[in-house]
């Protein structure tokens, strides 16, 4: 599969609008901020595929991109956004949940993480409930250029030291858009989810 294939296709309010429920979906998932479009830019080789915001705009819909015949990425709302009313925050996470819950054809979980604060609560709610609905995870610990060599394995190993507990299937990356750290270990992961 060549994820620089991706497509722009739909943005849905909620999983009612989405394509069928068939084929193979991986999801991207993170805190507001954590680097979530970044990433699927660089994995996908588009500069502008998923629009890198501060703001709340597309951020909240379900954004999906097609990269072969039923096989597609979807951009899921960011969470923990704080400049935001509760009312808006409830309908998006409305829509993150129903889509983990109902979604069949979703094969695989990425959640991006600043590696600077990883494992908010959140993450480890969406990482818990990942590995409750036998679900295999790739955590992206972004923007990894911040720290330096000796800090940046530190922090990934203490993440896979705390994820371990959870005894699913998950991995930790060392990631970051702007020097493409972490780029072929995670088309590796994604590419054989959509192979299976
Ligand atoms: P999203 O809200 O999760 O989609 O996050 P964005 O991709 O919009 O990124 C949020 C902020 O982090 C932006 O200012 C980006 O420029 C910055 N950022 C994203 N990825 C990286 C990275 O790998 N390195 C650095 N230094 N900054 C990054």
């Amino acid at each position: 599969i060549n994820l620089n294939k991706a497509k722009f296709t739909i943005s849905a309010p909620d999983i009612r609008r989405l394509p069928d429920d068939t084929g193979i979906e991986v999801a991207f998932a993170g805190r507001s901020n954590a680097g979530k479009s970044s990433a699927l830019n660089t994995l996908t080789r588009q500069k502008s595929l998923a629009r890198t915001s501060k703001t709340p705009g597309r951020t909240q819909l379900i954004n999906v991109f097609e990269i072969a015949e039923n096989k597609r990425l979807i951009d899921l709302p960011g969470y923990g956004f704080a400049k935001v009313p509760l009312e808006m925050k409830k309908k998006w996470q409305k829509a993150l949940g129903e889509y983990l819950e109902k979604r069949d054809c979703l094969k695989g979980l990425v959640v991006l993480m600043d590696i600077r604060h990883p494992l908010k609560d959140l993450d480890q709610d969406l990482i818990e409930w990942a590995v409750d609905s036998d679900l295999p995870v790739l955590c992206l610990l972004t923007k990894c250029d911040k720290l330096s060599q000796g800090k940046k394995s530190a922090e990934v190993l203490k993440v896979q030291k705390t994820l371990a507990a959870l005894k699913g299937d998950i991995k930790v990356q060392a990631f970051s858009s702007l020097k493409r750290t972490g780029y072929d270990q995670a088309t590796q992961v994604i590419s054989n989810w959509f192979a299976d």
